[in-house]
């Protein structure tokens, strides 16, 4: 490694509206270690930012998301972050916390959409009754509850086994389901609002927003659900191997082996 490397944009354009990942196409590292992290200054010769992006409408420029491209940028080598090639080690290590703390923001913001909804459906009257008097939000307000939480528990039981390797499964289980839980309930909250739960009035249709990123956001939700089934294959392949194993440790226990040495004997 020279005393600079050449950032994204080697011999040309690098345009990266969610930086999702790049990576040198020549690399023939194991997969994992196909990627680097580099800190590149924001003033760097050949940097623009082209322009802030949006989600939903919604401004997300302040906490940093931009479209931003990278011409020929020259970075110092000591730049790069832990090593050559584990810039995926660092994604994994910040991932599992990083999206489990997401997570217990999405209870957070759940929980304040159901407090919001029940104030509304105490305070707003509906064709001659409080909507909370309507025997279909007594419903709905009930299973979102209940929705809620069996998320918490969830992502509990995730947080206290984070770090152990065999907690994979959990965590993916957290990940997906609390933004779905959070994307049901608060559009729930919004639906009792009515007009102005789609409004920015409310902070309603904000928190909705955020919660529809992160099943995006840190990978989808279809690469979590992934690892969820795998996890559940491996372990029946398991169980099948281990019950073959018995199965014919037993028949070795009774002479029954049907093996070619019992066959001469017989
Ligand atoms: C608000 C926001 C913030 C973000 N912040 C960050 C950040 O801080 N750091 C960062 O590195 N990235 C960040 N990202 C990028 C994010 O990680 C990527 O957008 C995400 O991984 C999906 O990649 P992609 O956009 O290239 O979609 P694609 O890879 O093109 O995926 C599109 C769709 O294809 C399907 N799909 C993809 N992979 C699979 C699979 N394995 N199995 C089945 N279906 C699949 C899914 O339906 C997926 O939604 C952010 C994105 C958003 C929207």
């Amino acid at each position: 490694m020279g005393t600079h490397l050449l950032s994204m944009g080697q011999n040309g354009r690098s345009v990266e509206p969610w930086t999702p990942g790049a990576k040198n196409s020549h690399c023939d590292a194991p997969k994992h270690k196909q990627q680097s992290m580099i800190l590149v200054d924001i003033n760097s010769p050949g940097i623009t930012v082209k322009r802030p992006l949006t989600i939903f409408g919604f401004d997300d420029a302040s906490h940093g998301h931009a479209e931003i491209i990278f011409e020929n940028v020259c970075v110092p080598a000591k730049n790069i972050l832990l090593g050559k090639g584990r810039g995926f080690e660092i994604a994994q290590g910040r991932l599992g916390p990083g999206r489990l703390h997401h997570c217990m923001r999405l209870i957070g913001a759940v929980d304040r959409g159901m407090q919001m909804m029940v104030q509304r459906a105490l305070q707003r009257k509906a064709f001659g009754k409080l909507i909370a008097q309507h025997g279909s939000f007594l419903s709905d307000v009930a299973r979102c509850r209940i929705d809620l939480e069996k998320t918490r528990l969830l992502v509990l039981e995730a947080a206290d086994r984070l770090g152990n390797k065999k907690a994979r499964g959990t965590i993916a289980m957290a990940k997906v389901a609390a933004p779905n839980m959070a994307l049901k309930v608060l559009d729930t909250a919004m639906q009792v609002h009515g007009g102005a739960g789609l409004s920015v009035d409310t902070v309603l249709a904000h928190l909705w927003a955020t919660a529809r990123t992160l099943r995006i956001a840190d990978g989808p939700d279809e690469v979590h659900l992934g690892t969820i089934a795998k996890m559940e294959q491996d372990c029946e392949r398991l169980i099948q191997i281990v019950s073959f194993w018995a199965d014919t440790s037993r028949l070795f226990a009774h002479n029954l082996c049907p093996c070619p040495e019992q066959k001469k004997d017989d």
